[in-house]
């Protein structure tokens, strides 16, 4: 037995530094994304939300690993390494628009998006966890925000699913470098002045954080 304990405390080892879900927190505390219509980073709405999200998944009994808790990561590879025994890669983002439609006044920059890679090392597992994610969430009536596929408003992305707002964009680094199927989610436009409120509202963000769970799970048991 006093031979079995150091070799338990290892697998026990192991196992901690391995789950269902990595969930990166986007950007560092040094260079924090976009900048909410009130002056917020979005780095601070990303960690907010993952801390919803960990709690929500351990509430469906997925366990999840969180990624960038101490906003020093800046290396995108570096958080992929991090999450390299993890099943599924999500990065939790906040969006944004471009400089000269700020303020933001008009109505399309508004939802969420979700984005794929097709440098991804699972490109269809990606899009099928997007897919049931997206499902889950216009099924809680939240809209997907288009913007981003058009050649004006946004980056001309290809749209891989209109309906339920997916995207693929293979500049996505942090996509591209996962060892198994990831997405990136752009969780709602904090530029929105009137989507801020929104997205700022614990019960909001932990109803928004349900239902990705709600998709993740399923994604899992595919
Ligand atoms: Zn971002």
């Amino acid at each position: 037995m006093g031979r079995l304990l150091p070799l338990v405390a290892l697998f026990v080892a192991g196992l901690s530094h391995a789950a269902e879900i990595a969930i990166d927190i986007g950007h560092t505390r040094a260079k924090p994304g976009a900048l909410s219509a009130s002056g917020v980073w979005e780095f601070d709405f990303n960690r907010t939300f993952v801390r919803a999200l960990e709690l929500q998944l351990a509430s469906v009994g997925v366990g999840s690993h969180v990624i960038n808790d101490s906003g020093k990561v800046g290396s995108l590879s570096g958080r992929t390494t991090l999450a390299r025994k993890d099943r599924f890669f999500v990065s939790i983002h906040h969006d944004s628009v471009k400089q000269r439609y700020r303020p933001v006044k008009d109505p399309r920059f508004k939802g969420y998006s979700l984005w794929v890679s097709e440098r991804n090392a699972d490109y269809e597992g990606s899009v099928r966890c997007a897919r049931l994610i997206a499902d889950e969430l216009l099924k809680a009536r939240f809209q997907p925000s288009h913007y981003h596929s058009d050649a004006v408003y946004g980056e001309n992305r290809p749209v891989v699913d209109w309906d339920r707002g997916i995207f693929s964009n293979n500049q996505l680094a942090v996509l591209a470098a996962a060892r198994g199927p990831a997405i990136l989610v752009e969780v709602g436009v904090i530029a929105n002045p009137a989507e801020e409120t929104v997205l700022s509202d614990p019960a909001m963000t932990e109803a928004r954080a349900r239902t990705i769970a709600t998709g993740l799970q399923h994604c899992l048991a595919g």
